[in-house]
């Protein structure tokens, strides 16, 4: 198999760190040039999401010049924010891996789930931690990733063309985005405490932009509905479906501590770069479509859908309570560089191949598949 990342060495020595951030994937013997602490984490991830609402915002409601170019720049601040917060913060948190403090993991957890809009941190905690995360249901059809797959239609079995059309369907189905905002909605208003009260302001805010914001109701919907829970919950099923090789087999020979690793690979966002031994001619074209792929599909799928230590989910899986989370690209290729502890690693290149992999896994595989446990 090719070397992708080796690829990307044809760019200058300074800008790998760059490239190793894009594609998710570090260079042999490559150190972190920069080590974040929880803190500064936190600090970034919220002025990211804060931010990208604060333009929107001003953007929709002073109409200035050019504002809807702003815009879609709120969006993408927003949700890679957004993102962040839940797969990030909340999923370190609920690992008790964040802050090193059990009690702040689960405060933080809390408010970056309210400010999101998502189920609130037990719950995750509970469908993460305590079901996706033990050996007897991991990708199994008791996993709650899963069933939420299966829910939507998709099933072991069709034909890779179908299970396309499937995720096509459900991408512009009004229902969908409904059903997610219903189980989010339902999930903060069973909570408790301050959870519920914080929930109720931040919303309670946003719900009030109409009666006092100009142009205050298009706010509401540009600047906080559309990204905060519509494109979050795209992000959230493109990621699911990419995630792991849902539902396929295990190999015993991993063992009990690396059980993971036969369904998971590592979702890498970058292609090869175009080769010098190329002739010039077709140089030229695989460098036009390298560049446009990199701009309007990788980066995007780095900063909306596989954010933070996503791309090394494997690795994730193989140490799930590693304090290298902030640094997981370079941990998992120290892990490959001394000789992987467990069996070799996987990887796939395009958030698309990651799925597409899943659905010719599933085309190749019966309806019986679904009782395999
Ligand atoms: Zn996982
Ligand atoms: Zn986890």
């Amino acid at each position: 198999m090719e070397d992708v990342r080796a690829t990307y060495l044809r760019f200058p020595a300074w800008t790998q760190h760059f490239w190793t951030w894009q594609t998710g994937k570090a260079l042999p013997g490559q150190k972190p040039l920069l080590r974040h602490t929880w803190a500064s984490y936190l600090a970034v991830t919220l002025a990211l999401f804060l931010a990208g609402l604060a333009v929107s915002t001003a953007a929709v409601a002073a109409m200035f010049p050019f504002w809807y170019l702003a815009l879609p720049l709120g969006w993408v601040l927003t949700v890679t924010g957004e993102r962040m917060m839940v797969l990030v913060i909340a999923h370190q948190a609920l690992h008790r891996r964040f802050s090193g403090r059990s009690r702040l993991d689960w405060f933080w957890g809390e408010v970056v789930t309210v400010l999101s809009v998502f189920h609130t941190f037990r719950d995750f905690k509970e469908e993460h931690f305590d079901n996706h995360h033990r050996r007897e249901i991991f990708a199994t059809e008791a996993d709650p990733p899963v069933q939420f797959l299966l829910d939507l239609g998709f099933r072991p079995g069709l034909s890779r063309r179908q299970l396309w059309r499937r995720a096509w369907t459900v991408f512009l189905s009004p229902l969908f985005y409904w059903r997610g905002f219903l189980g989010r909605v339902g999930s903060n208003l069973r909570s408790r405490s301050w959870r519920l009260a914080g929930f109720g302001v931040w919303l309670g805010w946003w719900l009030s932009l109409p009666f006092w914001l100009p142009n205050g109701a298009l706010v509401l919907l540009l600047a906080f509905v559309l990204p905060v829970i519509l494109f979050a919950q795209l992000s959230a099923l493109l990621d699911r479906l990419g995630e792991h090789e849902w539902l396929g087999p295990r190999n015993p020979e991993f063992g009990h501590r690396f059980y993971t690793a036969a369904n998971t690979a590592a979702r890498y966002c970058g292609a090869p770069v175009p080769a010098r031994s190329m002739p010039a001619g077709a140089q030229v074209v695989a460098w036009l479509r390298w560049t446009a792929a990199t701009i309007f599909y990788h980066i995007p799928c780095r900063l909306l859908v596989v954010v933070g230590d996503l791309p090394s989910h494997d690795y994730h899986h193989r140490y799930p309570s590693t304090p290298e989370w902030t640094t997981a690209a370079y941990a998992r290729q120290r892990d490959i560089d001394s000789g992987p502890e467990g069996p070799p690693y996987e990887e796939v290149w395009g958030m698309g191949a990651a799925i597409d992999r899943v659905f010719r896994a599933w085309e190749g595989s019966t309806a019986g598949a679904l009782s395999h446990r």
